[in-house]
């Protein structure tokens, strides 16, 4: 059945039409807001529509008896990404503009200077460099303080395993240059077809780029520690270092190139500094507005680009009944939920339920918020950023991922950002959160009956273990979430974390795809499609999006951004 637009949304969609053409972002994630951003400056009007009562999505704030918790991101990269959207105007797309100025790679010095965000970024938010990037704790008690700097790294790597070095030396090398070819010069290519693909195909096997990330680490590192620093990051974009692609060994690159960094007040300042530079370009955001359906016909009337005679996304309907009539909808939801929920079977063949069913999709976590007393006679001996490695990697990994079994044991990462900002909590005391990477709800576990117990373990681990001396008496506050949150709160299929998983089946053509081939004036943006998962992934995303909507709707765009009146 084709959805008929009503009459009142067919009279909103006409006067947009006599004027600017309308945009529906659903999801205020950071994907969904750089999107909108990015809209409002292709001069189109953007309605952002989010179910929940905050934006932000994963990078929801959790405030409770004078504590902030950000409930997800804490990890920010790339921080020239963030300025370009700041400096975005209304009817003044940039597009062009190149993705990687000269002076953001001129000098990784930089990072260490503190010269962070810039100009456009100011009004809204204050993001500082954060040094070591990890601490990474392995079960012996010994850690590696990880900061991107060479020379630092090369002694810890004498300390731990000097037959590496050498190791290390060509590591360096190779992984710099996956980096320039599969970051820099691809990162923002957008794979829609097969001879996209084949393109690359070549070079990605030239830099041998395609085999596994933890067996690529394992040919420069003989020492089971150091084969873990190199490949433990894509665990923050959702990603089994046993089977994502090599070309993930960038991840180390863009860390070490622009840094690690935390937005003052935590990040949840950014998500509020993303909403007013959306509303200061003129969009409006809903909150508490699920979306029920996108409504499709069947081409009929204006279509920009029409490939195949498809159908046409013209709007959404909310849950409550509302409809909100648009020339194109962008869906930053999840991607099972976009096609799987809200849109009917019949209008969609690349995107069936049984495309849906097939694919692989990331792991999901729990993450526990606590607040803690500071207590000067035992001072905190953790960095704002901390991985705890546990005692078995690859074994673990499969039982997350393979067996998507609970194991007895578990890594963490534990985050305590009044390391660097006090204001995360009331005086005297600490802010954290510490999150463990557990097997989607595939699984069949019971969070309701089991949560509870294994949050407590954890905790008591960080006690016994002396991470936190004493912290079980020291607790203030304590809360959490399980798969299932991320399941029935965020509406990700099976409760995953970080949307379909990262793998090499999964990656770039094979991945779902930003414009949909189902549904023209449909796209998707954010952590399901194209690059995949991570803050900076879906602000790059987002620029990949709009530059497939300034494609598609050049003349519209053309009328509205030499539009000459006020806004
Ligand atoms: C605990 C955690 C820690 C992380 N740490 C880091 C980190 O340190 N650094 C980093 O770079 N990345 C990190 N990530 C990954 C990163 O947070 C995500 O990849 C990214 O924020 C995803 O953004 P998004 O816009 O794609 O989606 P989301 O943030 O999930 O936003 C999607 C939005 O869509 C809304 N929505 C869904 N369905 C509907 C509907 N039907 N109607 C209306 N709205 C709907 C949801 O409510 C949500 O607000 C972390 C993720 C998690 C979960």
């Amino acid at each position: 059945m084709v959805r008929r637009v009503s009459g009142a949304a067919k009279a909103q969609g006409g006067a947009a039409r006599a004027g600017r053409a309308r945009a529906v972002v659903i999801g205020a994630g950071f994907g969904g807001l750089s999107m909108a951003i990015r809209l409002q400056s292709l001069g189109f009007d953007t309605t952002v529509v989010e179910a929940l009562d905050q934006a932000g999505g994963r990078a929801y704030v959790r405030r409770v008896d004078g504590y902030t918790f950000d409930m997800g991101p804490t990890v920010i990269t790339v921080p020239h990404f963030i300025e370009e959207l700041f400096a975005l105007q209304r009817d003044a797309p940039a597009l062009d503009a190149p993705d990687f100025p000269a002076a953001t790679l001129a000098d990784d010095a930089r990072v260490r200077a503190g010269l962070t965000s810039g100009p456009a970024t100011a009004p809204y938010c204050t993001i500082r460099p954060i040094l070591p990037f990890y601490r990474i704790y392995f079960d012996d008690g010994t850690w590696f303080d990880y900061d991107g700097d060479p020379e630092s790294t090369r002694r810890q790597i004498a300390a731990i395993s000097p037959d590496d070095l050498a190791g290390y030396e060509r590591f360096h090398r190779d992984a710099e240059a996956i980096f320039r070819r599969g970051f820099l010069e691809l990162g923002y290519t957008c794979f829609e077809d097969v001879p996209s693909m084949l393109a690359v195909a070549a070079d990605l096997f030239a830099l041998d780029s395609v085999r596994t990330l933890f067996s690529f680490t394992s040919r420069y590192f003989q020492s089971d520690k150091l084969r873990q620093v190199f490949s433990f990051e894509t665990l923050l974009v959702g990603g089994n270092p046993l089977r994502v692609p090599a070309i993930y060994a960038m991840i180390h690159f863009v860390e070490k190139v622009w840094g690690i960094h935390y937005v003052m007040g935590g990040t949840g300042q950014l998500v509020a500094g993303f909403v007013q530079k959306f509303k200061d370009l003129g969009g409006t955001l809903l909150l508490k507005a699920p979306v029920a359906e996108i409504l499709v016909t069947d081409g009929a009337g204006q279509t920009p680009r029409t490939r195949l005679g498809r159908r046409h996304a013209r709007g959404v309907r909310l849950a409550d009944g509302r409809l909100l009539a648009a020339e194109l909808v962008v869906s930053n939801a999840d991607y099972a939920t976009t096609y799987g929920k809200l849109i009917a079977p019949e209008h969609r063949f690349w995107n069936s339920d049984l495309r849906i069913q097939a694919l692989r999709y990331s792991m999901s976590l729990v993450v526990i918020y606590f607040g803690f007393t500071d207590d000067p006679t035992r001072p905190l001996d953790l960095r704002h950023h901390n991985i705890i490695l546990g005692p078995r990697y690859e074994g673990l990994l499969t039982e997350i991922f393979e067996k998507l079994s609970l194991a007895d044991d578990f890594s963490q990462y534990l985050h305590i950002p009044t390391l660097t900002d006090p204001s995360m909590a009331p005086p005297g005391h600490h802010a954290a959160y510490t999150l463990i990477p557990v097997p989607h709800n595939g699984s069949g576990l019971d969070w309701s009956v089991i949560g509870e117990a294994f949050v407590d373990k954890v905790l008591r681990f960080l006690d016994a273990r002396g991470y936190i001396p004493g912290l079980m008496d020291r607790i203030t506050t304590r809360s959490f979430i399980t798969p299932d949150y991320f399941e029935g709160h965020l509406q990700s299929w099976l409760g995953n974390a970080f949307g379909v998983e990262p793998v090499l089946t999964q990656s770039a053509f094979f991945r779902p795809h930003n414009r949909s081939e189902d549904i023209a004036g449909l796209y998707l943006v954010g952590a399901s499609a194209q690059p995949g998962a991570g803050t900076p992934s879906v602000m790059m995303s987002a620029k990949m999006t709009a530059r497939l909507v300034a494609e598609d709707y050049a003349a519209q765009i053309a009328a509205q951004t030499t539009d000459p009146r006020p806004q």
